[in-house]
C-alpha cells in the first residue's frame, strides 16, 4: 500500500494553519508520526481517515483519492482515536460484541470470531468479562486497538496511544503494534521518541504544521554523525554553556553533571576551550531535538 498526501493544508475556523502544505509518502510497515503537540499530527489522521476535509491538497491511498472513495477507505481502515468513549458498564466483550455490530457484521457466529480474535491478539481474553469502567489506562487502550482491528484493516491509524500510560503498559502497546504491523500498514501518531525508536519503519516529523523529516532512523541519526558530545561539567556552568550549545540530556555523575550536546567539533572547542568532551553515538533523542531547534534544559 503507498499513501501520498499531496500539499495538504488545513485550516481551521479562526485562521490556525494547523497542516501548512504537508508532503509525505507512506508504504508498508509502521510509520512514526513524530511532533510535539499542536504540531497537526490528530489534523493529518483525521483527513486521512476521512473525518475531515482538508482546506487544499489531497491524500491518495494506492492511486485513489480518499475523498473520491470514502466509502472504500472506511473500508479498509481501523482507527483509534487520541481520545474515545468507551461504556463503562459494559464488559470488554460485550463493547467488542456491539463495535463489531456496528461494523455490520450481523451474523452471530461470525461476530462471535471476530471478537475473539481480536481479543487475543490484544491480550485481553482473560479480561473478556471484566466491566471497561473498572479498566487502567493500558486496558483501556489495548480494547481501543481490539476495536479498531476488528474488520482485519489494511491501514491501521492509532493516534497517541501510548500518552499517559505509564512505562510497563507503554512498552505492552508498542509490542503489541509491532507484531501487528506485520501484515499491514500502521500510522502511529506520538510525541515520545522511544515509541517511535521501537516500532517505527520510517519516521515523519511535524513541527508546527509542516514536515521537518521523512525518512528512516538511519537517516535521522545520519543528519547529525560525528556532533553528539558527552561532557562532564560543573552545575554553575550549565547556564552558560546552554547559552552557547544545544543540550539533549543531563545526568548526574560522580563528579558532578554530565551532559550532551549536538555541536560540530568547532563550535565545541571555540565555546568550552577548557572542557574535554567524549564523542558518543548519536540517538533519535538527540537528532529529534537538534531537528526541533529545541534545548533539554529550560
Ligand atoms: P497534535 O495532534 O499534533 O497535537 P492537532 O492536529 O490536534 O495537533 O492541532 C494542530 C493545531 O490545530 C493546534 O494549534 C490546535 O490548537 C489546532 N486545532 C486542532 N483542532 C482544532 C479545531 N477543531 N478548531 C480550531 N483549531 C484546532
Ligand atoms: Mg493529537
Amino acid at each position: 500500500m503507498q499513501i501520498v498526501i499531496d500539499h495538504l493544508v488545513k485550516t481551521y475556523e479562526g485562521g490556525i494553519r494547523a497542516l501548512d502544505g504537508v508532503q509525505m509518502q507512506i508504504g508498508d510497515g509502521v510509520f512514526g508520526l513524530l511532533g510535539p503537540n499542536g504540531s497537526g499530527k490528530t489534523t493529518l489522521m483525521r483527513i486521512i481517515a476521512t473525518l475531515l476535509e482538508p482546506t487544499s491538497g489531497a491524500v491518495s491511498i494506492d492511486g485513489n483519492d480518499v475523498r473520491r472513495r470514502q466509502s472504500d477507505v472506511r473500508k479498509l481502515l481501523g482507527y483509534l482515536p487520541q481520545e474515545f468513549g468507551l461504556y463503562p458498564s459494559l464488559t470488554a466483550w460485550e463493547f467488542l460484541d456491539y463495535m463489531a455490530l456496528l461494523y455490520n457484521v450481523e451474523d452471530t457466529r461470525q461476530r462471535e470470531r471476530i471478537v475473539n480474535e481480536s481479543l487475543e491478539r490484544t491480550n485481553l481474553t482473560h479480561l473478556r468479562d471484566r466491566k471497561v469502567g473498572t479498566f487502567s489506562g493500558g486496558m483501556k487502550q489495548r480494547l481501543g486497538i481490539a476495536q479498531a482491528i476488528l474488520n482485519s484493516p489494511k491501514l491501521l491509524i492509532v493516534d497517541e496511544p501510548t500518552s499517559g500510560l505509564d512505562p510497563e503498559e507503554r512498552i505492552r502497546i508498542r509490542s503489541l503494534l509491532a507484531e501487528l504491523g506485520g501484515d499491514r500498514v500502521i500510522i502511529l501518531s506520538t510525541h515520545i521518541v522511544a515509541d517511535i525508536e521501537a516500532v517505527a519503519d520510517s519516521i515523519g516529523v511535524l513541527h508546527l504544521g509542516k514536515v521537518k523529516f521523512q525518512g528512516t532512523h538511519e537517516e535521522l541519526l545520519r543528519s547529525i554523525a560525528g556532533k553528539t558530545w558527552q561532557i562532564e561539567v560543573e552545575r554553575e556552568e550549565l547556564r552558560q554553556i546552554k547559552e552557547k550549545l544545544q543540550i539533549t540530556g543531563v545526568f548526574r555523575s560522580i563528579g558532578g553533571v554530565e551532559i550532551r550536546v549536538v555541536a560540530a567539533s568547532s563550535e565545541l572547542g571555540g565555546s568550552l576551550p577548557h572542557i574535554r568532551a567524549r564523542q558518543v553515538e548519536p540517538t533519535l533523542e538527540d537528532a529529534y531535538i537538534h531537528l526541533m531547534g529545541g534545548s533539554a534544559v529550560g
